[in-house]
C-alpha cells in the first residue's frame, strides 16, 4: 500500500501502472472518496464540537435555574438537530472509509524503470543465459515417465487420494525432493540466513498485510469454519513474523524457511496438467530480506537473493536463463522482479523455477514494519523475497537434463552428500 499524500501527488502515474498491472481500479474514484471522507470528518467535528458547546450551556442553565424556558427548549431542539444530522453523516462516513479502504487496497506498487512493458510472460525479456539446453543424442523420457521407471513419482495415486494435480514422490523420488531442500537451505544459512519454521495456516490480516489479499484470495484455500488460510509461501509467515514491530535492520534482516505451499491454481484448469509442473502442494525453500528503505541498498540485496538462487542451479548443474518480467506479467506489490527459468528438455523450453521480487515499503506498509534511522525516526522497511528451490517442479529439470541412454540418472555432485554419496540411479 502506498502512502496516500503520494498517490495524490501522483495520480496518473499510479493509473498508468495500474492498468498496466491489470488492476481495476480508478485512482480518481479513489481521490474522490479520500475528499469526501476527509470533508465528512471536517463537518462530523464541527458538528461534535457545536453539540459540545450546546450541552454546555443547557447545563449552565439548568444549572444557574434560568427562566428563559423558551431559550432552553431551542436548545434542546438544537440538541436534537445534531444528533440526527451526526448521525447520517457518521453512516455516511463509515460508508465512504469502507470504499477509501478497499480502493486502497487496489493500489499497485510502482514499477521499477528496468521493468519492461508488456501484457504477459510473453513479452518478459531475457536478459542473461547460462549454461546451453542440454543436447542428447538418444530420445528422451519426460520425468513422468522416468519418475515411473525408476518407481519415484507416482501421479495416479496422487489423484487417486486427493484429487487432479497431486502426487506421491516415493523411494528416491521424495530422497531427492528432500536433497534440493536441504541443499538449498544449507547454501542459505552458511550465507547467514536464519532459518524458520513456520505457521502454514495463517489469519486472513497476514495475508492482506503481506499483499497477498484482496486480489490473491481466489488463488488461496481457505480452511472451513476458521478465519484461516493455507500459506501458497512462507514469505506470509516470513514477513508476518515482524508485524507491527520496530525491527533492528542495522544489518539487513535475511531469513530462510522450508516450507510446504498450497495453491488452488484457480484459472490455469488444462494449463501444464502433464505430471509435477503445476501441482497443488509443493515444498519452497524461500528467501525473504527486510532492509532499511534505500534503493540502492535494496538493489544490491535483489542482485544477492537472485545470486542465491543461481548458484543452487548451477550447484544442480542445470542451464537456466533470467527474464526481467514485464508490467503485465507482475503481481500488484512488485516493483521489480527477475524470474530464472530452467531449461526442461521434454517441453523442449525453459520453464520458470524462481521468482526474484523487490516490493520496496509495499508489504511493510501494510504490516507495519519499521526501523529507526540515524536521527531516530521511525521509517517503514523494505522487502525483497525469491524462491531458493521449489520442489518437486525442479526435479523435472533434474531428472530430464541428467538422464542417460540406458535410463539411468546422474546424481550432480552438490547433491550426493544428501543421497548417501550415490552418484547415479540406475535401473
Ligand atoms: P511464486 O511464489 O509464485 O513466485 O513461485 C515460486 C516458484 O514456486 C515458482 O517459480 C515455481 O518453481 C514454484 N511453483 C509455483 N507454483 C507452483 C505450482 N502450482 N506447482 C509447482 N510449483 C509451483
Amino acid at each position: 500500500m502506498l502512502d496516500i499524500k503520494w498517490i495524490r501527488n501522483n495520480q496518473e502515474r499510479i493509473q498508468t501502472v495500474a492498468d498496466q498491472k491489470r488492476i481495476k481500479i480508478s485512482v480518481s474514484e479513489l481521490m474522490e472518496a479520500d475528499d469526501r471522507r476527509r470533508a465528512l470528518m471536517q463537518q462530523i467535528e464541527e458538528l461534535r464540537q457545536e453539540r459540545n458547546q450546546t450541552i454546555q450551556q443547557i447545563n449552565t442553565t439548568i444549572y444557574n435555574n434560568n427562566k428563559d424556558t423558551d431559550d432552553l427548549e431551542n436548545k434542546k431542539l438544537r440538541m436534537r438537530e445534531l444528533n440526527n444530522r451526526l448521525a447520517d453523516l457518521e453512516k455516511e462516513h463509515t460508508a465512504v472509509n469502507g470504499r477509501y479502504s478497499n480502493l486502497m487496497l487496489l493500489v499497485p506498487n510502482i514499477v521499477s524503470p528496468e521493468t519492461p512493458i508488456g501484457q504477459s510472460d510473453q513479452d518478459n525479456a531475457e536478459i542473461k543465459r547460462v549454461g546451453e539446453p542440454t543436447s542428447f543424442t538418444f530420445k528422451i523420457k519426460d520425468h513422468v515417465q522416468l519418475g515411473g521407471i525408476h518407481r519415484m513419482i507416482d501421479i495416479p495415486r496422487g489423484v487417486k487420494t486427493a484429487g487432479s494435480r497431486n502426487y506421491y514422490l516415493t523411494g528416491a523420488g521424495a530422497a531427492l525432493h528432500r536433497a534440493v531442500q536441504q541443499l538449498a537451505l544449507d547454501l542459505l544459512t552458511g550465507k547467514g540466513y536464519t532459518q524458520l519454521e513456520v505457521p502454514l495456516m495463517v489469519r486472513k490480516e497476514a495475508l492482506y498485510n503481506t499483499g497477498f489479499f484482496p486480489l490473491g484470495e481466489d488463488q488461496t484455500y481457505r480452511i472451513e469454519g476458521e478465519n484461516k488460510y493455507l500459506v501458497g509461501t512462507s514469505e506470509v509467515p516470513l514477513v508476518s513474523y515482524y508485524d507491527n514491530e520496530i525491527v533492528d535492520v542495522s544489518e539487513p534482516i535475511r531469513l530462510a524457511a522450508v516450507s510446504t505451499c498450497f495453491r488452488n491454481e484457480v484459472g490455469s484448469a488444462g494449463k501444464d496438467v502433464h505430471g509435477l509442473y503445476r501441482v497443488h502442494q509443493f515444498s519452497k525453500v524461500e528467501q525473504v530480506i527486510i532492509c532499511e528503505d534505500s534503493l540502492e541498498a535494496s538493489e544490491l540485496l535483489f542482485q544477492e537473493i537472485t545470486r542465491n538462487a543461481e548458484e543452487l542451479l548451477q550447484l544442480l548443474e542445470l542451464p537456466y536463463r533470467v527474464m526481467a518480467v514485464c508490467t503485465g506479467d507482475m503481481s500488484q506489490k512488485t516493483y521489480k522482479q527477475l524470474d530464472i527459468e530452467t531449461w526442461m528438455p521434454s517441453r523442449e523450453a525453459y520453464g520458470e523455477t524462481h521468482s526474484s521480487s523487490n516490493l520496496l515499503d509495499f508489504q511493510a506498509r501494510r504490516s507495519n514494519i519499521r526501523y529507526r534511522d540515524a536521527e531516530g525516526k521511525t521509517r517503514f522497511c523494505y522487502t525483497l523475497n525469491n524462491t531458493a528451490v521449489a520442489s518437486p517442479r525442479i526435479l523435472i529439470p533434474l531428472l530430464e537434463n541428467h538422464q542417460e541412454e540406458d535410463g539411468s540418472i546422474r546424481i550432480p555432485q552438490a547433491l550426493r552428500k544428501y543421497m548417501n554419496g550415490l552418484e547415479r540411479l540406475r535401473l
